[in-house]
């Protein structure tokens, strides 16, 4: 089986930059990855689609009274411009968002004990709050460890409002509230819109059912201040070391490729898949998805977001050939969701780095921790069980969803109960 760690160990050192959706280091990576299928022999296409993109202008906080001092911030993107000019207001610390909390806060500005999450503008507005102020990061991160979060709102967090929000170091955050100010101020501007982002697409068709489709996903951006090694530059490289190989033994049933732009944001280049690709959900079988191999340090996983069955199949074959791992029926966040949310099943192969043996959505997302060797193993067992789904001579993968499947997307996609 010609498949490859230290091919893809060299593609990691390309993309080894950091690939934020929309901003130049994804359309980098999207152009390092075609040509790298052109020059397997097969000819990419690209889609592109619209994703959400932000640019802090100005970002300041202040404390006015009674003493003066600025605080390094972020701004919350999408979180609007209406603190442009600065707003000014007294300032409350608020442990949680229950009405006891928020009983006195109208009119104020508030730090939060934590991050901004779904539902949380909606009580703040209610209370009559004007800014807020998150904190971010551990007690123990320094400025030389540790870069200060860039946060986005997602639509699902400004559904019913927004109010100008920055984000401070933890440490900053616990010396304001001990130093209790009287009134602070936030000045925040932003740019607000979207660009482009893309999937890069490259196909094998099948020999002898070309109709069935198995699709290949794994998404190559990563997130602010990430290099995004181990998330997913490594399932970046594995899918283009199984195209490689289907390439060499052209299989049964069609092979899809997608390299997924802008999964961080939202699941959003895998959604804008099926969006524009309706007519043909029925011919896909099954999608695989990696998304994180190898850590030097971890266990290999496969999670079945479809029938029991399929779990069955895997450790079958992990035991034949006496390979460990750990196989479970449960939803993986990542792209294989759009797809399972349309009724395909997904199997999602995954290395789970031991704890304290990775990091990731940071800047430690880096290629130390990985290895070649690691990387192989995981993707000759994606070979292995895709060969034998691909060359079946009865395709063995039932098309049903499990309904504590179903439940858990939608759930995890924020729909509400039927
Ligand atoms: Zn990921």
């Amino acid at each position: 089986m010609n498949i490859s760690g230290k091919r893809m160990y060299a593609l990691l050192e390309k993309l080894n930059f950091v690939r934020l959706s929309t901003f130049e280091g994804e359309k980098k990576a999207a152009e390092i990855l075609a040509d790298e299928i052109r020059e397997i022999g097969v000819e990419p296409v690209f889609e592109s689609f619209k994703a959400p993109r932000y640019e802090i202008k100005v970002a300041k906080l202040e404390v006015t009274e009674p003493f003066y001092k600025e605080y390094e911030v972020t701004g919350y993107g999408f979180s609007g411009n209406d603190a442009a000019d600065g707003i000014e207001a007294e300032f409350a610390y608020v442990e949680a968002l229950e009405p006891i909390d928020l009983a006195d806060v109208r009119g104020k500005i508030i730090l939060l004990t934590a991050g901004i999450r779904q539902g949380d503008f909606k009580k703040l507005i209610e209370a009559g709050v004007v800014g807020v102020i998150a904190p971010s990061g551990n007690f123990r991160d320094t400025k030389e460890t540790w870069d200060l979060d860039k946060r986005m709102l997602r639509a699902k967090h400004i559904a019913d409002g927004r109010l100008p929000s920055v984000c401070m170091r933890m440490t900053d955050a616990m010396e304001m509230v001990v130093a209790k100010p009287e009134k602070v101020k936030i000045t925040l501007s932003q740019y607000e819109g979207e660009a482009d982002s893309q999937n890069i697409i490259a196909e094998i068709p099948g020999t002898e059912h070309p109709d069935e489709v198995i699709v290949y996903t794994a998404h190559y951006d990563s997130v602010v201040f990430s290099r995004g090694m181990f998330d997913n530059a490594t399932g970046t490289a594995t899918i283009l070391e199984l195209l490689r190989y289907y390439k060499a033994n052209p299989p049964k049933r069609t092979v899809r490729f997608i390299w997924c732009g802008s999964e961080e944001r939202g699941l959003l280049g895998s959604k804008a898949y099926l969006a524009a690709h309706e007519d043909e959900i029925d011919k896909i079988k099954l999608c695989i998805n990696i998304d994180m191999t190898g850590p030097i340090f971890g266990r290999d996983n496969a999670v079945v977001t479809g029938a029991e069955s399929i779990c069955h199949i895997i450790e079958f074959l992990y035991k034949e050939i006496g390979y460990p791992m750990n196989v479970i029926q449960d939803i993986y966040s990542s792209d294989c969701i759009p797809f399972a949310d349309k009724g395909i099943p997904a199997v999602n192969f995954m290395r789970r780095a031991a704890q304290g043996a990775s990091q990731i959505h940071c800047r430690y997302d880096v290629i130390d921790i990985l290895s070649a060797e690691s990387m192989e193993r995981t993707a000759r067992f994606v070979a292995l069980f895709s060969d034998r789904v691909l060359n079946a001579k009865h395709f063995p993968i039932e098309k049903q969803m499990p309904a504590n499947i179903v439940e858990k997307i939608n759930k995890y996609l924020g729909k509400k109960p039927q």
